[in-house]
């Protein structure tokens, strides 16, 4: 039977009915069946979920464990270990009666949709005549299967378009190196970390096209791939037994680069292999070029002798950016699109998005585009229009606990002083200024804030702001002290 129907519907269908009490249960199961699955799915997302889950099939249900089914060993025990407690724990939630989900290696009730994308890795053309090499394909045909293991590089992550400052620097000029002569002494492999945001795969593919336009000098064969993309190769490599080719593609390159490292943590069988990949390339005398959002010492949970041989080469940091870098940044990224940006707004931007380029990129394509659509100028206001969203959950990340603590520092009260009923002078003037501040730099409502400040009502924040705000206005040097308080707690 199929188990792919709506729950509800199929409930409805089966009372009205009046079918079976077994039937109705095993509907019931496949309700909540689909739940699970839709909730993985979102959890974990969707390239994961075609790559690991999506073979799952539902079992039988044995008083309080149900059986989920896979394909193979190998997916077992990856789903096992990878994902089993987050089975139970959301099957537990669909109905609580469930304690366990044991997932074993067979066919269930119903497939729920085959994973045909993983079942049907790219078709590598048989060689017909051709000299071939040991593993049965033509160099063409494994230049062509190469190709299609890399991806395209992205046109706008040049050199020329990244942004060199203080920050930055270190990590460009490695990189540069590494595009010039790939595998130098003391440059392989060159591993590059740094948050979200801050250029990693900008630098990466600006190596790529580097060493595009210098392969008629030094023909060169690369490969771009994520560390996702390199894990769902693999796997899909094991699956249709053509490992020995996918190994033969990568390890006929000279220049590889993986991205995103860290997402090969807690995968085992993925980490031995690119191990081993990387093994063969560097004593080949091939480039590699990782990111990773930590440096090689701070991932952890790669294996031992991996991470040994990342840090074995460069590593290079980029820094989280300055003020003066996003300027330079937002400048650049005016220019190349060739629209002119009052200073003031460039210096607002540069003062408030300050997690990531991105972030910052992101918000100055936006006005950019409000001021396309609307032929308006882009002014300091409808830049705070426009970007209400954006500024609003920057400023979220500052806590009202935070403000308090700055604020009692500040005056040199007690943090408790800010929850206490004290109404001394001393004390109840700092502790309406963060009551003002709290309303100024977070979203919290005045309610809210009331509460966390010794639950006082909101009548008594909404009164601690508009004193202050007079205040302000009345005394220039209070006015100072409050300015500075919020530039520090701005950052
Ligand atoms: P990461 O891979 O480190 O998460 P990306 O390389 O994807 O970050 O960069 C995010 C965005 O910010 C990209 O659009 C990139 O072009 C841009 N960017 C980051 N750093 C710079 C820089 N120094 N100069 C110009 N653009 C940058
Ligand atoms: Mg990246």
């Amino acid at each position: 039977m199929s188990v792919t129907a709506n729950s509800s519907a199929t409930e409805t269908q089966a009372h009205r009915d009046n079918v079976s009490d077994e039937a109705a249960r095993v509907q019931r199961l496949a309700g909540q069946w689909n739940r699970v699955r839709e909730r993985l799915q979102v959890e974990v997302g969707e390239a994961e979920y075609r790559t690991w889950l999506r073979q799952m099939t539902l079992g039988n249900v044995d008083g309080d464990e149900v059986t989920v089914h896979l394909p193979t060993r190998f997916l077992r025990d990856w789903v096992r270990s990878h994902y089993g407690d987050r089975l139970n724990a959301l099957w537990h939630g669909e109905d609580p009666a469930i304690r366990r989900v044991d997932i074993r290696v067979g066919r269930g009730l119903s497939t729920g949709g085959l994973a045909e994308s993983l079942a049907a890795p790219p078709a590598l053309p048989k060689s017909a005549g051709a000299p071939v090499q040991p593993s049965g394909m033509r160099a063409e045909e494994r230049m062509e299967a190469r190709d299609q293991l890399a991806v395209t590089l992205e046109p706008r992550f040049t050199f020329q378009s990244f942004v060199v400052g203080k920050p930055n620097e270190f990590a460009y000029a490695c990189a540069r190196r590494v595009a010039e002569k790939p595998a130098s002494q003391g440059f392989n492999p060159l591993f590059l970390y740094g948050g979200v945001g801050l250029g990693k795969t900008h630098l990466m593919h600006a190596i790529g096209w580097e060493l595009d336009e210098r392969r008629s000098r030094h023909p060169a064969s690369v490969i771009y791939m994520s560390a996702e993309r390199f894990m769902y190769r693999f796997i899909a490599a094991i699956r249709s037994q053509s490992t020995i080719e996918f190994k033969e593609q990568l390890r006929s390159v000279d220049v590889l680069m993986v991205d995103d490292l860290q997402f090969l943590i807690g995968k085992d069988n993925t980490q031995e292999e690119f191990f081993h990949t990387f093994n063969a390339l560097v004593d080949a005398g091939k480039q590699i070029v990782v990111s990773a959002d930590k440096s090689p010492s701070d991932l952890s949970g790669l294996e031992d002798r991996l991470r040994t041989r990342l840090g074995c080469g460069m590593v290079a940091d980029l820094h989280a950016t300055t003020y003066e870098l996003r300027i330079s940044i937002l400048e650049a990224k005016a220019v190349a699109a060739a629209v002119n940006v009052a200073p003031k707004v460039l210096e607002f931007l540069a003062q408030r998005i300050v997690s990531n380029v991105r972030e910052l990129e992101g918000a100055l394509n936006r006005l950019i585009a409000h001021a396309n659509l609307f032929g308006r100028e882009i002014t300091l206001e409808t830049t705070q229009e426009v970007l209400h969203d954006i500024l609003r959950a920057h400023d979220r990340r500052i806590t009202i606990e935070e403000i308090q603590r700055k604020v009692a520092e500040h005056w040199n009260i007690r943090l408790t002083d800010m929850a206490s009923s004290r109404r001394a002078r001393a004390v109840a003037r700092p502790r309406q200024v963060a009551m003002y501040l709290a309303k100024q730099l977070t979203s919290r409502s005045l309610p809210e804030i009331g509460r966390r400040f010794g639950n006082r009502d909101h009548t008594t924040v909404m009164h601690a702001v508009a004193r202050v705000g007079e205040l302000i206005e009345r005394d220039a040097a209070f006015g100072e002290q409050v300015e500075l308080l919020r530039r520090m707690l701005e950052g």
